[in-house]
């Protein structure tokens, strides 16, 4: 790691939680306990210690008061803990978002277009076709499908398209239809959300991405999203997933309107649910892209992003893999990312729109991909959805 730090790394701007360079007594207390657990543990099903799980008091100390490195060693000491074999893995998908015509207007959304504007688009059966064969040409293994709420298209219309989908690429996974997706299928049907969820399964479904969780706490969502779901339904959606055997992945977009300690409840909501379901293979916190937005905001620091990062990390002993997130923080920031805790590059990406629309277009091959992860020291590898290793590995991208 230090070899790659000093012949890459350029000092990031100084945010005022960057600045503390030394734990305060109460987070050093805690840092200790940390690294007292993570010394004596075993590797048992994905799950760290009893004795390392974090009070909201503890990781709100954390939060404040630890030193940046020290909180970047101690997540690396629980990523290595439950992921000891030194490999960094990455799926090969694309994003495929199926329309970008939208109610919702959410105002940190770059990439939607409402009813009726000239740039309003919904993808044709041809477009889908040649996508998804260029993904599978690639090398890829699945498609990330999403889009915005449009009025006018029916359940039938999604129960189609998934069915086509299976029908003409058997093998493709796919991983579709964030939880606000499901929750306004759901009002603009009439039918329970366990019913749609059940319906898109029976279509062919395979998993559903953990897009739309912006910040868990409404008094946030009312200001930068007020017309999509709300906290509890977007739990909702997650836990009648998990009960259907349904993955998930679990996201959080921080950096707009939220205050610090929201972020702590957003991660201890996805703690509680994770303790009961155990359905979420990994958690995504990547930051609010500002260009292009209703939200007058400057991007968030490199150092406040591994901060939270980190204690992404610690928070969630219970969620099997941190990504990180390259497409908003860059390849090096992504790189430094992985001695903060993540063991997941994320997507190699074929396609992205969204966060381009916001004027980021971060762009990385499967083999830009492959020298990042080996340069920090790890073995890459492609996985699948649910993180089992990709045996042959293609090397076209
Ligand atoms: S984030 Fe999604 S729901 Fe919100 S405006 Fe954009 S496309 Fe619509």
């Amino acid at each position: 790691m230090r070899r790659n730090l000093r012949q890459g790394y350029t000092c990031p701007p100084v945010s005022r939680r960057a600045s503390v360079s030394r734990s305060s007594p109460a987070a050093s207390a805690v840092e200790d306990r940390l690294r007292t657990s993570f010394a004596r543990t075993t590797r048992e099903k994905n799950r760290l210690p009893d004795s390392a799980r974090l009070t909201k008091d503890e990781a709100a100390v954390l939060y404040h008061e630890a030193d940046l490195f020290t909180l970047g060693a101690l997540a690396h000491l629980a990523r290595l803990a439950l992921h000891p074999e030194g490999i960094v893995t990455y799926v090969a998908d694309r994003n495929i978002n199926y329309s970008n015509i939208c109610i919702c207007a959410c105002r940190f959304c770059a990439f939607y277009r409402p009813p009726g504007h000239a740039e309003g688009y919904v993808l044709s059966r041809e477009e889908l076709d040649r996508k998804i064969r260029e993904t599978m040409e690639l090398g890829g293994t699945q498609i990330l499908m999403q889009g915005g709420h449009h009025p006018d298209l029916p359940l039938s219309f999604y129960e189609d398209l998934i069915g086509w989908i299976r029908e003409t690429y058997p093998a493709i996974h796919i991983h579709a239809f964030s939880p606000p997706e499901i929750i306004f299928f759901a009002e603009k049907e009439g039918l329970p959300v366990e019913e749609i969820i059940a319906r898109l399964i029976r279509a062919g479904l395979h998993s559903i991405p953990g897009g739309g969780a912006e910040i868990l706490v409404d008094r946030v969502r009312s200001q930068v999203s007020p017309n999509k779901c709300s906290v509890a339904q977007w739990l909702e959606v997650m836990e009648k997933a998990h009960s259907l055997n349904l993955k998930t992945t679990a996201t959080m977009m921080f950096g707009h309107e939220e205050e610090d300690d929201e972020r702590l409840d957003h991660l201890f909501a996805v703690r509680a649910l994770q303790d009961s379901t155990g359905g979420f293979t990994a958690f995504i916190p990547w930051t609010f892209q500002p260009a292009n937005t209703a939200l007058d905001r400057r991007p968030e620091t490199a150092q406040n992003y591994l901060r939270v990062l980190a204690l992404s990390r610690l928070i969630l002993d219970n969620v099997p893999s941190i990504q990180a997130s390259w497409v908003t923080m860059g390849p090096q920031i992504a790189q430094l990312a992985l001695f903060f805790g993540a063991n997941d590059f994320g997507s190699l990406m074929i396609e992205e729109n969204v966060v381009a629309a916001a004027g980021v277009s971060f762009r990385l091959s499967r083999a830009e991909i492959h020298s990042i992860i080996g340069k920090a020291g790890f073995t890459p590898r492609q996985r699948y959805m649910d993180y089992r290793l990709v045996e042959e590995q293609d090397t076209r991208t």
